[in-house]
C-alpha cells in the first residue's frame, strides 16, 4: 500500500472518462482544492450541497468526487453570508478537494448512461445521441532491428495500439531493409557522410486516436535512435469511436406504459414520477433513457424507434410536443443519477485493489433530491 496523490487517482479516472468527452463549457475536473496531496478518505456524491459538505467534514473526508460540478455558474463574490458561497469557504477551510466528472461520465463507455440502461435491464443497447466521433490515425515507423522493442513500447505506452475497450498493445511489425546516404551536415547514428548505407530495419504499424498525435510523435522522437526518425502518418477511414448521451435498447418482454412507469419508480427508488403517454395501456418494448435533463433529445428517441423515453426535468411544452409525436415519456426526475454513487464506489474499490491504493472510499448517505411528492 502506498500513498495515492489526487493526481494519480485522476489520471486513472480520466483514462476511463477523459475530459475531452465532456460537452463544451461543462466545468468538469478539479473544482476546489488541489490534486497535489495524498487522498486519505474519498466521498462519492451526486451533488455537492451544503449538507453534503457538512457530512464530508463529519466523516473526515478530504476528497469529494462529484457528478454535478459544484461551481456551475461563475461566482460574483465569496461572501459567506450566502449558504452556497459559505459552502466553498467550508471546503477550503477543511482542506477538502472537490473533483467533478459530469458529461464526460455521462457519455463514457460503461459510465452513467450505461448504468441507467443496465438498471432497466435493457439489451442490445446503443447510443441515443452521438456527441463525439473520435477518428483514428496509423503511424508506420522504420527502426533498426535492435531498437524495435523500445520504440514499440514507447508508442504503446503513449496510448497507441488500443482497439476498443478489450484490446491493448496491438501492433504489427515486419522486417526489411532501410537505405539512405547521409549528406551535408548530417550527424547519422549509423553510417558516414556521402556513403550509401543500408540497415536491417523493422516497420512498426500501430493505430491511435487522432487527438494523441502530438503525444505519439513526441514518444517516437524520444525513443527512436535516428537523427531524423522515418515515419508515415495515415488517416484511418474504416473505424471511429463513438461516444454520446443516452442509451436505447429493448426490454425482454413487452409491458404496458403504466406498468413500466411503476417499474421505473421502483427501480430507481423515487417517491413519485410523471409520465406522458397517448395511451397508458399501450405495450412498449423499446426504451430510450438519458440521465439528467434530456427532453430536448426526444427526436433521437423517435428516430431510433423508441416506444418510451425516460429522462428528467421534462418541460411542459416539450411534453406537449412529445405527446403530439406519439411518444410516451417517463420523467422520474434528475435524481435517478444518484445511481452513480454505488457504481463509482464499486469501480474505485476495484481500482484500489488492482493498484494498491491506500485510502478509504465512502458514498454520501444524503438524498439530495429537492422534490417531494404528496
Ligand atoms: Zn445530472
Amino acid at each position: 500500500m502506498t500513498e495515492t496523490y489526487g493526481s494519480e487517482f485522476i489520471q486513472k479516472f480520466e483514462s476511463f472518462a477523459p475530459k475531452y468527452l465532456a460537452e463544451a463549457g461543462d466545468p468538469v475536473g478539479l473544482a476546489v482544492g488541489t490534486l497535489k496531496k495524498p487522498i486519505k478518505k474519498m466521498m462519492v456524491t451526486l451533488d455537492v450541497r451544503p449538507e453534503v459538505v457538512q457530512e464530508a467534514i463529519e466523516q473526515h473526508v478530504d476528497f469529494i468526487f462529484a457528478h454535478h460540478p459544484p461551481i456551475f455558474r461563475p461566482l460574483k463574490n465569496l461572501a459567506t453570508d450566502d449558504a452556497q458561497t459559505k459552502m466553498y469557504a467550508d471546503l477550503l477551510k477543511n482542506d477538502i478537494t472537490v473533483y467533478a466528472a459530469h458529461t464526460n461520465l455521462d457519455v463514457a463507455t460503461n459510465g452513467m448512461n450505461t448504468w441507467l440502461a443496465d438498471e432497466l435491464n435493457l439489451t442490445e443497447t446503443e447510443i441515443l445521441h452521438v456527441t463525439k466521433r473520435l477518428a483514428y490515425k496509423k503511424i508506420a515507423v522504420f527502426v533498426p532491428k535492435e531498437n524495435e522493442e523500445e520504440v514499440r513500447k514507447a508508442l504503446t505506452a503513449a496510448g497507441a495500439g488500443q482497439i476498443g475497450p478489450n484490446y491493448k498493445d496491438c501492433t504489427y511489425t515486419f522486417e526489411g531493409v532501410g537505405r539512405f546516404t547521409p549528406i551535408n551536415q548530417a550527424n547519422p547514428t549509423i553510417g558516414e557522410i556521402d556513403e550509401p548505407e543500408h540497415v536491417a530495419e523493422v516497420r512498426i504499424e500501430v493505430v491511435f486516436p487522432e487527438h494523441l498525435t502530438q503525444t505519439i510523435e513526441k514518444a517516437l522522437f524520444e525513443a527512436h535512435p535516428y537523427e531524423e526518425p522515418p515515419y508515415d502518418l495515415y488517416t484511418i477511414e474504416n473505424f471511429v469511436d463513438e461516444y454520446g448521451l443516452g442509451r436505447i435498447g429493448n426490454l425482454a418482454e413487452p409491458i404496458s406504459v403504466q406498468e413500466f412507469a411503476q417499474k421505473v419508480k421502483e427501480t430507481f427508488g423515487v417517491s413519485g414520477l410523471r409520465y406522458v403517454t397517448p395511451d397508458k395501456d399501450k405495450l412498449i418494448q423499446r426504451v430510450a433513457v438519458c440521465g439528467g435533463d434530456a427532453g430536448s433529445y426526444y427526436p433521437d428517441a423517435l428516430n431510433k424507434k423508441a416506444d418510451v423515453f425516460i429522462t428528467g426535468d421534462v418541460y411542459y411544452h416539450t411534453a406537449h410536443d412529445m405527446l403530439a409525436d406519439g411518444l410516451s415519456v417517463i420523467d422520474p426526475g434528475h435524481h435517478i443519477e444518484s445511481i452513480c454513487k454505488p457504481k463509482l464506489v464499486e469501480l474505485f474499490t476495484e481500482w484500489k485493489s488492482d493498484l494498491e491504493w491506500d485510502f478509504d472510499i465512502i458514498q454520501s448517505e444524503l438524498n439530495t433530491d429537492p422534490y417531494k411528492f404528496i
